[in-house]
């Protein structure tokens, strides 16, 4: 049974992570982006309320994201083991999250954060627009996202370091090694 956090500013390869973490832990790969995008693909309400946040590199509100979650985490699939992608990135998406967790008598094993260069990030994060077609790859959202990162999320890492969950990892280099320092932080 394990139960993570993968953070990171945008860029830093956490879903690329989490994707290949996810199969080794055996559990629910839950990325609210990925959730996000297929909703607004699907032109559901959740996604037309998602879609004007997200292009302009915004934050979806609490209230909307912290459903979404909430709903997810009730899954079958995420009773035993999951790792969350993209969430929480508020202070007020950690307290929610501690409270759904605790009503599902769930807990937190580890919060891992991938640290990246600011440039590189900018560079990875240009180069993704090339293929990815995502309406919040362009210079400018990428610029703000990183800047909504720093305001609204970066102080989430003092919290989790507080409770001793933190496990900061190099993000730069191959899939390949950051996946190993990964596996060695968490001791898989
Ligand atoms: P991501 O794929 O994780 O970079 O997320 C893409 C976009 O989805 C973000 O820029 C936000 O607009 C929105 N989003 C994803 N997760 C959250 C969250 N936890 N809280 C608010 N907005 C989110």
């Amino acid at each position: 049974m394990t139960r993570l956090l993968i953070m990171g500013p945008p860029g830093a390869g956490k879903g690329t992570q989490a994707a290949t973490l996810a199969a080794r832990i055996q559990g629910a790969h839950i990325s609210t982006g990925d959730i996000f995008r297929a909703n607004v693909s699907e032109q559901t309400e959740l996604g037309k309320t998602a879609q004007r946040y997200m292009d302009a590199g915004e934050y979806v509100p609490d209230e909307v994201t912290n459903a979404m979650v909430k709903d997810r985490l009730s899954q079958d699939d995420a009773r035993e083991s999951f790792i969350l992608d993209g969430y929480p990135r508020t202070l007020e998406q950690v307290s929610t999250l501690d409270t759904i967790l605790a009503e599902l008598d769930s807990g937190l094993d580890h919060v891992l954060v991938l640290t990246v260069d600011h440039e590189e990030l900018i560079a990875r994060l240009l180069k993704r627009a090339e293929t990815s077609g995502r309406a919040d790859d362009t210079e400018e959202v990428i610029r703000h996202r990183q800047e909504v990162y720093i305001a609204e999320t970066a102080p989430l890492l003092p919290v989790y370091r507080e409770r001793g969950l933190l496990r900061e990892v190099d993000g730069m280099g191959s899939i390949d090694e950051i996946q190993s320092r990964i596996d060695a932080a968490l001791g898989l």
